[in-house]
């Protein structure tokens, strides 16, 4: 990767000003922070299934009575929720400042105005119920709890017929006309003097999608199929079938990629039905409904699901109802804070980095060891920025924050202090969102992993042992090689280029995959002049003769289209090879890049698409439509789930990696050469990069065989045999990740 880098630094400014959060209450002397800082206890939120909130703290040695004093409305009850070094205290327990601090934590959304508190919907365990017991004390209070904006409610009749009733009090008709309606001019039909009654199949895709979500909120929508949950009692095969194919006649094609026997279904039987057979209605996942609603936003409710809420909606609770404890959250967190006397939240170490404030504002101090340098030992580790200008920027301010000039005359045992809002997720102090946010991930991402573990131990029984010479049998494998034509990528040392360098690799990889394995391989991109042989040359030359596959072939000549198209091709070979039989988790998908880093920086890097950072949805709307990949499937997004599995594959796919280019000596980057995302603080913060973000092979991994700004990295590049030591490294993680020994 080498192209991204948007010039200006407006946004490190805004940086700064966040690093400044811990001191600017004049209310507290600095002193006082000290001793705030000090006591650091940890306290996270913790949700049941039920939605039950609860606030755990780590006591790390205070006593139960100050604790108790500070986090309970009673704190004569301490000993009650303490079990050795922890205290878990149920909500309603809670001091009034600290059930202020969790509602913010929990629920950053919701806003406090003269009718009361709108609370918005974040959390797929929320229901009605539960939000009344929250913010009300009571579940009772559920029913004088006001939906906002326009409600439907959803029913069915007896013809199967899904309908959404609007009642029309505070409703705009022209406004739920134009924004709902697939005719607009319908709307005559369905009103019914003081309701509008709309049919699903009348309405938007958005809204039609919104409406079998509300109704069938446990389907997954997945790149071959969607898997339907059967959840009411009057559901069968024809019924399932109108729904989300839109006629009844398609169930037998149900019934068979089911692999039913018989033609009842029972609830909670899964009915699998294939893409090629859904409506677009039914293709679409909760961020695109979120997306193609979010002007005009229609909250649903149901008989069948009374109690039951969906993402994003919101209600309004009125003043008389919400519990006085309410009030604090108007301040925010820091208010809270206030009110509570006592900055709980922020842990004070993290070793090696120390937390602490001074004048300027808080930091995380580092004590440089003797050799250690500031650019590589201080900023490139613990603010995650690599690029050549960022690194050189931060180094630069970490420097005069701390006091000192030149980077060359910094003493052994120096104290360098990073500002916190420089700091990456894993840096920061505990409890920091940041924080609290990779870690949530983290613990998804290992429950999705240890599922997978069961899951391949499973079929590993299941399966006969396979003849030797029948490695990869079944397994996919599509491979891209960055940059090419118009685009050389990153420029190193004596005509060395990045996108020659891994075009050729790539080449190699292709070669060893025929040789050893039963593998099918797909590649994104050709080189018109060299074909697929791999180059015996230490300097290749840089031709212009790379296009893209595509049909028909682009010349790579611009480079954002060039990256989509890549992506839409690599799509196109999941579905062709989803089409001939493959098992999609038998598809690997990898992009080899040779970054451009700061020079200090050596080895191979691998990154994996994070689940939080590749939400979104893409659409070629009219561009690029005169590609078949494009117009085969012109938009694309995926669910949080398929996005988590989807890290944890990868991670695993590149662990197995790093571990073979380590045993062939190939060179990884030593501190964290798995991440989940780049860090760019200028143009982007972090990101994950397209063709992994919107690509539909859930093992997906993008390679950075080294730095070619590194000495050493640019050298082994221009070894033919290094080359190929990495290819068959390449190849072996491959077969030791499918490996069913
Ligand atoms: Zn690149």
């Amino acid at each position: 990767m080498s192209e991204r880098f948007v010039g200006g630094w407006s946004a490190l400014a805004t940086l700064l000003a966040v690093a400044i959060w811990l001191v600017t209450d004049s209310t507290f002397s600095v002193a006082e922070e000290a001793r705030n800082l000090q006591i650091g206890a940890v306290a996270e939120v913790q949700v049941s299934p039920q939605f039950s909130v609860s606030l755990v703290i780590q006591r790390r040695g205070r006593s139960v009575q100050e604790l108790g004093k500070h986090f309970l409305a009673r704190p004569q009850h301490a000993s009650r929720y303490t079990r050795r070094d922890q205290m878990t205290i149920p909500f309603p327990a809670l001091s009034d400042p600290y059930k202020a601090i969790v509602a913010l934590r929990l629920f950053p959304e919701d806003s406090l105005s003269q009718d009361g508190l709108e609370h918005v919907v974040t959390d797929e365990r929320e229901n009605v119920a539960a939000i009344a017991r929250f913010f009300t004390g009571s579940p009772a209070n559920a029913g004088q709890m006001r939906r906002t904006g326009t409600v439907g409610e959803v029913s069915i009749t007896r013809n199967h017929e899904i309908l959404v009733t609007i009642g029309k009090e505070g409703v705009e008709t022209g406004r739920l006309a134009e924004a709902v309606l697939k005719d607009r001019g319908r709307i005559r039909e369905f009103d019914r003097g003081a309701t509008i009654v709309i049919p699903a199949d009348a309405m938007k895709d958005g809204y039609r999608a919104a409406v079998l979500t509300h109704l069938f909120f446990s389907d997954v929508i997945r790149e071959d199929s969607r898997r339907h949950v059967v959840t009411l009692t009057i559901e069968s095969l024809s019924r399932v079938s109108l729904w989300f194919t839109g006629t009844g006649e398609n169930w037998p094609l149900l019934k068979r990629a089911s692999g039913k026997r018989s033609n009842d279904v029972a609830k909670g039987e899964v009915i699998v039905i294939p893409r090629n057979l859904l409506g677009s209605w039914a293709l679409m996942t909760e961020e695109d409904i979120s997306e193609e609603t979010r002007d005009y936003p229609l909250a649903l409710t149901s008989r069948s699901r009374r109690n039951a809420v969906n993402l994003g909606q919101r209600f309004l609770i009125p003043k008389r109802l919400l519990s006085a404890w309410t009030t604090l959250m108007e301040k925010g967190e820091d208010g809270a804070q206030d009110a509570a006397k006592w900055y709980v939240y922020w842990g004070t170490r993290n070793p090696p980095l120390v937390y602490s404030g001074d004048r300027l504002g808080g930091y995380a101090g580092y004590r440089l060891q003797r050799g250690q340098a500031l650019y590589s030992d201080v900023v490139i580790r613990f603010t995650g920025v690599v690029e050549v200008a960022e690194v050189l920027h931060l180094s630069e301010v970490v420097l005069r924050r701390s006091g000192f000039r030149d980077p060359r005359k910094l003493p052994v045992n120096a104290l360098i202090k990073i500002p916190i809002g420089l700091l990456s997720p894993e840096w920061r102090p505990e409890g920091d969102p940041a924080r609290l946010a990779e870690r949530e991930e983290d613990t998804a991402v290992a429950r999705v992993e240890e599922e997978i573990r069961v899951e391949k131990a499973e079929a590993r029984a299941a399966e006969p042992v396979r003849p030797r010479g029948e490695a990869l049998r079944g397994v996919t494998i599509v491979l891209d090689a960055g940059h090419g034509g118009h685009d050389p990528g990153a420029l190193g040392p004596r005509g060395l280029t990045e996108n020659e360098v891994v075009y050729d690799i790539m080449c190699r990889v292709m070669r060893q995959f025929a040789q050893r394995t039963q593998a099918i391989v797909y590649v994104t991109i050709e080189d018109a002049q060299t074909g697929h042989t791999p180059s015996e040359r230490a300097t290749i030359p840089d031709n212009r003769e790379e296009h893209l596959l595509t049909t028909p072939k682009y010349p790579n000549a611009d480079v954002v289209t060039s990256a989509n198209l890549r992506w839409y091709l690599a799509n196109s070979y999941v579905r062709r090879a989803i089409k001939t039989g493959a098992d999609l988790e038998q598809v690997v998908f990898t992009s080899f890049h040779a970054d451009a880093l700061h020079p200090s920086m050596q080895g191979c890097m691998v990154y994996v698409p994070s689940a939080r950072h590749s939400k979104g949805r893409y659409s070629a709307g009219t561009r690029y439509a005169i590609y078949q990949e494009v117009s085969e499937r012109p938009t694309v997004s995926y669910s949080y789930n398929e996005r988590l599995r989807s890290q944890a594959l990868s991670s695993g796919f590149a662990d197995a990696l790093c571990q073979r280019l380590r045993s062939a000596n190939v060179g990884v980057h030593g501190r964290k050469p798995v991440r989940g995302y780049i860090i760019r603080r200028s143009g982007g913060g972090e990101w994950v990069p397209a063709i992994l973000k919107y690509n539909a092979a859930p093992t997906k991994i993008l390679v950075e065989i080294g730095n070619i700004r590194n000495e050493n990295d640019a050298a082994n590049m221009r070894d033919p045999a290094w080359r190929e030591r990495f290819a068959s490294a390449y190849v072996d993680a491959v077969i030791s990740y499918f490996s069913t020994q």
